[in-house]
């Protein structure tokens, strides 16, 4: 992969959005003494997915458009779901992406010691108590949007006997779940968030970076200000779904009176005929709906990579949508656009035949091989120009040829003459059946008047196709993709079925037997080509020599354009 596709400097936004609005009115007002630190955090409970490219083109752009800081930090607070795997997978995944976080890797897991120091401040502070209600209980007495909540029997507890407690909480005398340390808030508040939420409960599993230490653990809304404001962080992006818990952010880093940023919320990105929570996605995996979260079918910045999506083009998509306030699906299709952009751009060009349908030019020299001038990419001259090999026999898509055309169809067939790409005209004499009845090759004669170019006699033909020649061919799979799902939205089921019932049968189709030029036969994989007129491919990990394996990333027809010129 080249190196420069990897830097994101050129991330200069086109108009400012609200929240690259409220930075810039921040650093007019010398808010936060004109720095900018954001930082993305990430739950290691899963792979990345394109909704967090989003957040982290978002989190990592304005900081070096703003010539501020941000960093990548794990919000690893809940060992239950939380392993190693997903923490190099994530690290790997912002990188190819494209942004660097320097020295600046951070685990909540590092402030856990700091976090505990801070709680007790707050039980010193009258503003926190041990509870020994159970979930449900605590649920029960929390209310609802209409019902106001119900205090906690165990609210008055006293200082002292809190302070006890939450240290007997930590080392371990009580069992999970038997009690938790909750915020002595606001039962009263409009805000369900407000109503005593719970700040560290007693769970005993092994955390994948502190072990056994410790069998409290931290909840989301209590931490998470405590991160932003341990790191100095600015401007705390978020999605959402976390607006009404701001004033909890807002409150626990009030009561401790610390270090305060400011908490922004933003829409997150959904796409058509896919999923986009960590926790569906696991289960794909889990359950061998797909294979693997690298599966190419999957959402996930490790299956596009594998797909043969660009970081460039992941991140022009990212800019292209926007920041707003407002919850919306992204047509997949602008997707598939931004990433043909980058591709048509960057993709060198080969020939490959994935059908094939053998072809005999019966006029040519037996044994001879022509080595013929084929451009690499007509969109950048700096690509050049390599030789791909002609031979008496050779393979065209099968798709190429009809024995009785319609009137439409311009390509092969009997008595009429295309161009061979590179090459020559080629005219098809006799279609060969097998016994079934089944074209089995064709007989051609070719025109050595018209290599590389027209015919001098000025006669045209209609159709240009690729094709591969026999000679020095290399022999590959093929992996062709649909959506993954059906439906725009997999979520719209009948009530008794699960979202797993609109999957795609179709969504892997295998091909074998394909036939690729040998200017490819040292392809590493990742690599991206396009397989003139059909599509763009990119080279698999389960390529071996001898058998290379690739994965179709789009086809050339990009329906975007269409979908824009509808409207
Ligand atoms: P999921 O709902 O997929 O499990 P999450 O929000 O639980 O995602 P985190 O690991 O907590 O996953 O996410 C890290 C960051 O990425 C958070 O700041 C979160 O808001 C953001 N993020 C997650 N999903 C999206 C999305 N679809 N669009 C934009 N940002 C997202
Ligand atoms: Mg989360």
């Amino acid at each position: 992969m080249a190196e420069q596709e990897n830097s994101a400097a050129d991330n200069t936004p086109e108009r400012l959005d609200f929240i690259r609005q409220i930075v810039t009115d921040d650093n007019k007002s010398g808010k936060w003494k004109n720095r900018v630190h954001t930082r993305f955090p990430p739950e290691p409970n899963g792979y990345l997915h394109i909704g967090h490219a989003k957040s982290i083109c978002l989190n990592f752009g304005i900081a070096a458009e703003f010539g501020g800081k941000c960093n990548l930090r794990f919000d690893d607070t809940n060992p239950s779901k939380e392993e190693q795997e997903y923490v190099d997978s994530i690290i790997n995944d912002v990188h190819w992406i494209g942004w660097d976080w320097e020295n600046r890797l951070f685990f909540a897991s590092d402030y856990f010691e700091q976090m505990y120091q801070w709680a007790v401040e707050l039980v010193k502070k009258g503003a926190a108590y041990v509870c020994d209600l159970n979930g449900d209980q605590v649920r029960e007495h929390r209310g609802t949007l209409t019902q106001p909540g119900k205090e906690s029997p165990y609210r008055g507890r006293s200082i002292a006997e809190n302070l006890d407690l939450l240290a007997r909480m930590r080392k371990g005398e009580f069992p999970d779940g038997s009690k938790t340390l909750r915020a002595k808030a606001d039962m009263a508040s409009p805000n369900v968030n407000m109503r005593d939420p719970i700040m560290y409960r007693i769970m005993r599993a092994t955390h994948h970076r502190t072990g056994d230490d410790w069998c409290i653990y931290p909840t989301y809304d209590w931490s998470h200000g405590l991160e932003d404001s341990i790191e100095g962080i600015t401007h705390s992006i978020c999605t959402l779904e976390f607006e009404n818990h701001r004033p909890l952010y807002d409150w626990f880093l009030d009561q401790l009176g610390i270090y305060h940023p400011q908490q922004i919320e933003f829409a997150r990105l959904n796409l058509t005929y896919t999923v986009m929570s960590k926790r569906k996605l696991l289960q794909l995996v889990k359950d061998n709906y797909v294979n693997g979260w690298d599966d190419p079918r999957m959402p996930t910045i490790s299956g596009m990579r594998r797909r043969g999506f660009s970081p460039a083009g992941i991140r022009n998509f990212c800019k292209v949508i926007g920041i707003n306030k407002f919850n919306s699906t992204v047509d997949f299709a602008l997707l598939e656009h931004c990433i043909r952009e980058d591709l048509n751009k960057t993709a060198p060009r080969v020939m490959a035949v994935l059908n094939p349908l053998k072809i005999v030019i019966t006029n040519y020299p037996d044994g001879q091989v022509e080595w013929l001038d084929a451009v690499n990419n007509p969109e950048d001259a700096a690509a050049g120009t390599r030789k791909v090999p002609f031979s008496k026999v050779l393979y065209i898509e099968q798709e190429d040829f009809m024995e009785t055309p319609p009137s439409k169809f311009f390509r092969l067939a009997p008595g009429r003459e295309v161009r061979l790409r590179y090459a020559y005209f080629i005219k098809c004499e006799k279609a060969i059946k097998d016994a079934a009845g089944n074209i089995a090759e064709l007989h051609c004669t070719y025109d050595p008047a018209t290599r590389g170019g027209d015919a001098p006699d000025g006669r045209k033909v209609k159709a240009t196709l690729h094709w591969v020649a026999d000679s020095n061919a290399l022999d590959a799979e093929v992996r062709l993709y649909d959506h993954l799902f059906t439906k725009e939205n997999p979520e719209d089921t009948a009530e008794d079925e699960h979202f797993t019932a609109n999957l795609n049968p179709g969504s892997l189709r295998v091909l074998t037997g394909c036939k690729v030029e040998p200017h490819v036969k040292d392809t590493k994989v990742f690599d991206r080509w396009q397989f003139e007129r059909m599509g763009y491919f990119c080279t698999d990990a389960d390529s071996k020599p001898g058998k290379l394996v690739f994965n179709r990333t789009l086809t050339l027809k990009d329906t975007w354009a269409k979908i824009q010129k509808k409207v």
